[in-house]
């Protein structure tokens, strides 16, 4: 074990290999607030993807309904498990420590690798068949009926869904686990891969990702996850020009709950500085949107915008120490914040950059008892030679179609 510097832990975590490697890395932002749970994004991933043999119980892309769905079943509770198990009362933070290197405090717990025995890379088990099969069971499976109704800002009876693709980790406990040295992490994009020609099945991988989200295929012997879509990201699609282009999942979207694009990262593992860029904003500057389970320490890059109406408690054990900030700030957006939340979904292109330009005051509302003023601001969105792509408005433009006899 060397170690490794795991700015969303706040600290230098034990890891098999140094840091960084990836000159830019595959991200993402899901907006829960907003996901519909249609699955438009797993059969998008399904239908280019995972349709062949040996690959029925292969969801790349899932959408499950928490608190009790889960693929495979109960994944993240099975993992909370082994890591208490491991460390007693000590799966804690220290929130108070917090600064710009260390955003959300630091972790004083153990990481699956370091809660791991010496024998083994990272922590983990390997799921049974049964628990792969029936993907989306629980699901819309509230905690409980309450007579109270429901209001914020915490609901009695509560669920969300949470829809989940690899996180193409910066420290993979997948490629860290593999005997036979068969994933990598790309450095053009750092998106995780499994050699097919190198792997021989020994699911390693399967057993230390905490997210589950490698998987075994009975009909040829090996193991493989999520691509990232990397023909798509390398923009070898003609649709937009040579241009990188969102993965299958995101562009899919029909709730409009995804934003994907590649940060540049430090040696590392930290993001170069990029304020302009809309990741970084939503990531770093608001802090509206974190890391999944970032307590197991593979440091994951699809971030999350918590769902306001769920205790906090469990979005504090799902997402860390910054879930009471980023929701506040959700729910309170800045004239900038709201701007960019319109750039998700408004182009299958890459964002690289953004700009906000100022419009007229269109409404004045109340949240939580404040008067809250909204500006029809427009969101531009640039490609990585800052060439526009996109431009929308925060009001919605209202189209009124002319006057004729319609045609069917
Ligand atoms: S397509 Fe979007 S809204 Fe629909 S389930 Fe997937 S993430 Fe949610
Ligand atoms: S989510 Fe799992 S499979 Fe994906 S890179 Fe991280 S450890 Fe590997
Ligand atoms: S990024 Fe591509 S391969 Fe990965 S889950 Fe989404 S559609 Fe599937």
């Amino acid at each position: 074990m060397t170690t490794a510097y795991n700015w969303q832990l706040g600290r230098e975590m034990d890891y098999r290999f140094e840091g960084g490697g990836a000159k830019r890395q595959f991200a993402a932002v899901f907006n829960i607030n907003r996901c519909i749970a249609c699955q438009t994004c797993t059969m998008a991933c399904r239908s280019t993807w995972t349709f062949s043999p040996g690959q029925e119980l292969m969801w790349w892309n899932n959408v499950e309904t928490k608190p009790y769905g889960g693929y495979p079943r109960h994944w993240d509770v099975k993992t909370l498990e082994l890591l208490e198990q491991a460390n007693p009362g000590g799966q804690v933070w220290d929130a108070e420590d917090a600064d710009d290197e260390a955003p959300y405090g630091r972790f004083e717990g153990r990481t699956i690798f370091e809660a791991a025995p010496p024998e083994e890379r990272a922590i983990g088990y390997l799921p049974h068949d049964e628990e792969w099969k029936g993907p989306n069971r629980f699901e819309d499976h509230g905690t409980a009926w309450s007579a109270k109704g429901a209001s914020l800002p915490e609901h009695e009876g509560w669920f969300f869904y949470l829809a989940r693709i690899c996180n193409h980790c910066t420290y993979p406990a997948c490629l860290a686990a593999c005997p036979r040295n068969a994933i990598y992490k790309r450095p053009e994009d750092g998106i995780v891969l499994i050699d097919q020609e190198r792997c021989r099945g020994y699911r390693k991988c399967v057993e230390a990702c905490p997210y589950k989200k490698a998987m075994y295929r009975s009909s040829t012997g090996t193991s493989e996850k999520c691509i990232g879509c990397y023909p798509r990201v390398e923009g070898t699609d003609p649709l937009t020009d040579g241009h990188p282009m969102e993965a299958r999942c995101m562009a899919a979207c029909v709730g409009k709950i995804r934003m994907q694009g590649l940060v540049d990262v430090e040696a590392d593992g930290t993001w170069t500085t990029a304020r302009e860029h809309p990741l970084y904003y939503l990531v770093h500057t608001e802090q509206v949107a974190l890391p999944l389970y970032p307590q197991f320490g593979t440091q994951p890059n699809i971030y999350y915008i918590p769902p306001r109406w769920v205790p906090r408690d469990y979005l504090r054990q799902m997402f860390g120490p910054g879930v009471d900030r980023a929701i506040e700030r959700y729910t309170r957006p800045s004239r900038t914040l709201l701007a960019v939340l319109q750039l998700f979904r408004a182009s299958q292109q890459m964002i690289f950059s953004f700009d906000v330009e100022e419009g007229e005051k269109v409404a004045e509302i109340e949240v939580g008892g404040d008067t809250y003023e909204v500006f029809n601001d427009t969101a531009v969105g640039f490609d990585a030679d800052r060439h526009e792509i996109v431009r929308i408005s925060v009001e919605e433009p209202l189209y009124e179609r002319p006057l004729k006899v319609n045609s069917i």
